[in-house]
């Protein structure tokens, strides 16, 4: 048994985010747009080609800011995968609109691009492709499906900071983007997030609805005399002191990518084998996705009990959890959404899905202790 419990997640500080606060605490300026969020968003913008981004208090908020910029409104429908976070879903049902849940690839888990033309209805807005584990959703149909169809394509990249799709920086190729610097992600700031804008006959209104339905930012900038209420919309900022932070961490993005990298790769090295021996199955990468190392999971083969082998995990030490409970069979999900098709792929992946611990700074030891333990687990774990 391991001494101490091998944690799921540990947030990794870069050792200059104090020193960022400090400069923030002294510079006088803590509401939001500040000196630090300017710094960020235009590192964003410089980094995925987006040509404009501005911070938000979380990815939730820049998921909330979408059906307000879009004019999505009750009635309207936005189409996304069933696997994925609340946020996805409930950004849209908060202004009345459906979501209509198509089912998952089963390499990727992502939305399976080939269900999407038949969920479109006269009602459908929005396309809301959600990059799982920092893998590129198939945007070349997706785009396509839209513009067919004229609907907008709004990506949720909250896992994909740092990821990219044929060379494009998720986030950046949809009209829209949100990304998630959660302390669960790669690049963090306790909360915190982004709108990427990428359709730039948004980006005024994107600033507005961000500044209290407001023309703050305008005038900030000297461009009007005085700010007044221009439309609907809320405080999606966050303040300096977040955007401070943050700023540490975008600094190190890079080499915070590569160290959760090498334990990415480490992992799926050492798991090959137990995939040869039909215990579980490894994520699949496609050639055209360059992912971020956000996650790595198991799926386990279906005979198996995933909740029993979690618990056998935690008995010896390690704290692995399963994601998601698939949003269309919630109680939330069946009263807002709708459902396109079986969704056979997103029950069965979602119940043989394992997420194991991994940042920056776990061990080779640990790593392969974990091996050594879930080998064992799933040896000795009798088929139903
Ligand atoms: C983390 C996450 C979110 C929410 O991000 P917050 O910054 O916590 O609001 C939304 N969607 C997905 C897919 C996520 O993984």
């Amino acid at each position: 048994m391991q001494q101490t419990p091998i944690v799921f997640n540990r947030p990794y500080m870069t050792g200059k985010e104090l020193y960022y606060i400090a400069e923030a605490h002294f510079g006088g300026m803590l509401a939001g747009d500040g000196p630090f969020t300017k710094r960020c968003n235009a590192w964003l913008e410089q980094k995925t080609g987006s040509s404009k981004a501005l911070l938000t208090h979380s990815c939730t908020a820049a998921l909330e800011m979408m059906p307000l910029l879009l004019d999505i409104k009750a009635g309207d429908e936005v189409i996304m995968p069933s696997f994925t976070f609340v946020s996805t879903a409930n950004a849209f049902v908060l202004r009345g609109a459906t979501p209509v849940f198509v089912d998952i690839r089963e390499d990727t888990l992502n939305i399976d691009e080939r269900l999407i033309e038949d969920a479109i209805t006269e009602r459908t807005k929005a396309i809301v492709p959600v990059h799982y584990a920092g893998v590129s959703c198939e945007m070349d149909t997706i785009l396509q499906i839209a513009k067919k169809h004229g609907v907008a394509v709004v990506e949720d990249a909250a896992q994909g900071v740092m990821s990219s799709y044929k060379g494009q920086a998720l986030g950046s190729i949809g009209h829209l983007g949100a990304y998630s610097f959660h302390e669960t992600k790669n690049v963090i700031s306790g909360e915190g997030g982004a709108l990427l804008v990428n359709d730039s006959a948004l980006a005024m209104r994107a600033e507005i609805i961000r500044e209290k339905g407001t023309d703050r930012s305008r005038f900030f900038r000297g461009q009007v005399d005085k700010y007044t209420w221009q439309e609907v919309g809320s405080s999606f900022l966050p303040g300096e002191v977040m955007a401070a932070f943050l700023w540490a961490q975008l600094e190190e993005a890079e080499r915070i990518t590569q160290r959760r990298m090498q334990c990415w790769n480490y992992y799926h090295e050492i798991f090959a084998p137990l995939e040869t021996e039909g215990l579980l199955r490894r994520p699949i990468i496609p050639e055209h996705c360059t992912h971020n190392a956000h996650m790595y999971y198991i799926l386990l083969e279906s005979t198996k009990n995933r909740t029993d082998v979690l618990s056998k995990l935690k008995d010896a030490g390690i704290n692995a959890v399963f994601h998601y409970i698939p949003l269309h069979s919630s109680p939330a999900g069946r009263q807002f959404g709708r459902v396109q098709g079986e969704l056979a792929m997103t029950i069965k992946q979602s119940e043989c899905l394992i997420r194991l611990p991994l940042w920056v700074e776990l061990g080779i030891g640990e790593q392969e202790y974990i091996l050594k333990t879930l080998k064992k687990i799933l040896n000795d774990t009798t088929k139903i």
